[in-house]
């Protein structure tokens, strides 16, 4: 095992902590403990925000305060314990969800389903309930969100949270390829399955949605429908392949597209989260039409025509992290990357660490599509 002093012993770092729900975020100083043999030591180099932090900022999440969030980080290995042979220090890697890797999901290669992941991702601790972080003053502090925990300088991730990149990438745009960017794209890839001539449109053009709208294109879609309220983000959309935009905001969404695709839509993906819109998203779809879910910002309950689902032949499915496994749709993600056809840096805005509130503003506001804090 290469080691370095911070591989093996307890140091002080930056964290920005949760105590509190609606309390804000805060910047402590935290105590990270060495990796455990099955685990590695990641110099974070950047984190991107996502809407899953901001639900645990305001309570919504199951897991214990107080925590440091966190889970689009991405950084370079700076120890990794005795058991651990595919990555070494100095590698570039992208942390991602954590799973478990035995259920029946992570052995056929889909562990996004994992069967452990809600627990693993959100208890708040390892499965024998320690922790990696602590208070300053020795305090509990809650860690191993997404088994990353990367609102911080430094993360203590398991083995299996992490893909490797190439040092040719730009290491801090990276991050979100773990969650945000992953979902929308792996939605059109993996799960609906996006085929040449299809038709297709995106409930919300954030970055899961735009991520969702260029894979999409690539995979051959011929019309591509794009809705949002912001007019800024419909431009945008429509310079990285929406053939139409759609403001959320017009009287009737489901009439609005379909008056675009007057037979309905073969693929439709809902990023929003709200009930109507998903209900939109289910109604305009054609004969044998899927759409994808992948987000729940409200309460269960969405109100479905029974009939106009058999008489239509139409699917609905659920999506999380964007199916099978974290490595393959970020490998595919970065080769479609090299070629300029998956721009994702076009969604991002940087900042330093500091301003992380400014970041989850701007988030909130819609003023930025994927914000990015840097640790360094
Ligand atoms: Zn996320
Ligand atoms: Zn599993």
């Amino acid at each position: 095992m290469k080691e370095n002093r911070r591989g093996t012993e307890a140091f002080l770092m930056q964290a920005a902590v949760v105590r509190e729900p609606h309390g804000g975020i805060r910047f402590e100083e935290v105590i990270i403990t060495p990796p455990r043999a099955d685990e590695i030591l990641v110099r974070n180099v950047a984190t991107g925000i996502c809407h899953t932090d901001i639900n645990g900022l305001e309570g919504r999440l199951p897991s214990p305060l107080p925590i440091v969030l966190g889970h689009e980080g991405s950084g370079v290995v700076e120890a990794v314990g005795a058991e651990v042979h595919d990555v070494a220090p100095g590698d570039h890697v992208v942390m991602t969800y954590l799973t478990c890797g035995a259920c029946r999901e992570c052995t056929s290669g889909h562990e996004s389903s994992c069967r452990s992941a809600g627990r693993l991702c959100f208890s708040g601790a390892r499965p024998d309930g320690s922790h990696a972080l602590q208070g300053h003053d020795g305090g509990v502090l809650n860690d191993r969100f997404f088994g990353q925990s990367s609102f911080a300088q430094y993360s203590i991730t398991h083995r299996s949270n992490v893909v490797k990149v190439s040092k040719d990438l730009p290491l801090a745009l990276l991050g979100p390829l773990g969650c945000g960017i992953m979902t929308g794209a792996g939605a059109s890839w993996n799960i609906l399955q996006v085929q040449p001539g299809m038709s297709f449109a995106v409930f919300g053009s954030g970055a899961v949605g735009l991520s969702a709208l260029m894979a999409a294109r690539i995979a051959g879609a011929s019309t591509i429908i794009a809705i949002d309220r912001v007019p800024e983000r419909l431009e945008l959309a429509r310079s990285l392949g929406a053939t139409h935009v759609v403001d959320a905001g017009c009287e009737d969404l489901a009439e609005a597209v379909r008056a675009i695709a007057p037979d309905g839509v073969d693929r439709t993906i809902d990023t929003t989260g709200r009930l109507a819109v998903m209900g939109d998203a289910v109604r305009v779809l054609a004969q044998r039409g899927i759409a994808a879910l992948v987000s729940h910002a409200e309460a269960d309950g969405l109100t479905l025509s029974v009939k106009d689902m058999i008489l239509s032949s139409k699917s609905i499915c659920g999506v999380a992290e964007g199916g099978r496994s974290a490595a393959s749709n970020i490998n595919r993600i970065l080769s479609h990357f090299a070629k300029g056809d998956f721009p994702f840096d076009r969604l991002i805005k940087t900042y330093p660490y500091k301003q992380i509130e400014a970041a989850i503003d701007d988030s909130l506001s819609g003023a930025v599509i994927k914000p990015i804090i840097c640790w360094e």
